[in-house]
């Protein structure tokens, strides 16, 4: 099996470089790599690899090591590999290239206590982040000015990267998604949304929270209750062996009942861990049960074009005995200034 996909190499040898071919052969396990990581390599992923540093060619050493395998059948990632790459593999002689789906994805949704562990940890950093910069926000500060204070909060405490662009999306602009920070600064009135999260050892959380600048009136107060309520009853009730779909309708049943079934267009969360949206998926289109173990989202929201939107995300850890929240939870309605 070849295996270039980076997480997977990660969670596979604990390698963290950021490229690097791993064969796995059913006696032998190459990571073939460039000089970049000659010292690296050998020292992250431990006796069970042989590092192979290759100068110039990595595919050439790719082709070498499959081809010194004698006639090989041997499997890729279908959905990693380009176009440029599966020629190269095609015309490796006496080789039988077999197209693979998330074989290592589908390991890496079950989490084991020390991945739960790093994820808690990057919730843990994230809250205390923006414990930091809530009560500093003031009218007419702009999304970037916030962005930019949480980030740097974010770093102080240890967080290695953002795991994603960190989204501060003020007033009208809270309608979208996945608005970027930008130059709009904020007014009383403004929803403020903020969806950003820490990275620990590879392992990100992935946090949301909406608050209100100045008193909410009585239509904010409706939309962020629907939302909350959803996202409530979704990250308490889900389990494991419930399909994705099934997850999802935990909270777009409630959204839908309040007459907000439109403004929810976007599915209710994602598998959280060495990527920061990795399987299962809870969607409407998700049939596949969600395994026991899996680390995942739940980020119910609505958004109304040209006055605004919620959406309050936390990230949640599968169990049989029913979920556990890694993030604090804590989504009532904040109104700050
Ligand atoms: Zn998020
Ligand atoms: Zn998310």
């Amino acid at each position: 099996m070849l295996v270039g996909h980076t997480p997977n190499v990660r969670y596979l040898t604990g390698f963290t470089g950021s490229a690097g071919q791993l064969v796995l052969h059913r006696e032998r396990t190459f990571l073939i790599t460039d000089t970049r990581y000659s010292l690296q390599a050998p020292e992250e992923v431990g006796p069970g690899t042989e590092v192979v540093i290759e100068g110039s060619n990595l595919w050439g050493r790719v082709r070498q090591v499959l081809s010194g395998a004698g006639p090989v059948r041997f499997g890729f990632e279908r959905e990693r590999v380009t176009v440029r790459d599966a020629e190269r593999l095609t015309g490796i002689d006496r080789a039988d290239p077999v197209a693979t789906t998330a074989l290592v994805e589908a390991l890496r949704m079950v989490k084991d206590a020390c991945e739960v562990a790093l994820i808690s940890e990057a919730a843990r950093l994230a809250h205390e982040a923006l414990a930091v910069v809530l009560p500093s926000i003031q009218i007419g500060q702009t999304e970037l000015d916030i962005a930019a204070r949480l980030e740097s909060a974010l770093r102080q405490r240890g967080s290695e990267w953002h795991p994603f662009q960190t989204i501060v999306a003020s007033g009208p602009r809270s309608a979208l998604p996945h608005a970027r920070a930008g130059h709009r600064p904020l007014a009383r009135g403004d929803f403020l949304l903020i969806d950003f999260g820490a990275q620990v050892a590879g392992y990100s959380s992935d946090i949301t929270r909406t608050v209100a600048i100045g008193r909410a009136d009585q239509r904010q107060r409706e939309v962020y209750q629907a939302v909350e309520l959803a996202q409530r009853r979704a990250r308490e009730t889900m389990l494991p062996g419930m399909s994705g779909k099934a997850a999802d309708a935990l909270a777009r049943d409630v959204i839908t009942e309040r007459g907000f079934g439109e403004a929810f267009g976007h599915s209710l969360g994602h598998g959280l861990g060495l990527e920061v949206h990795e399987g299962p998926r809870l969607a409407a289109t998700a049939e596949e049960a969600l395994p026991a173990g899996a680390v995942v989202t739940v980020e119910p929201g609505i958004y109304l074009e040209g006055w605004g939107g919620v959406r309050l995300e936390d990230d949640v850890h599968l169990l049989p005995e029913g979920p556990r929240c890694l993030t604090d939870g804590r989504t009532e309605l904040l109104e700050l200034l």
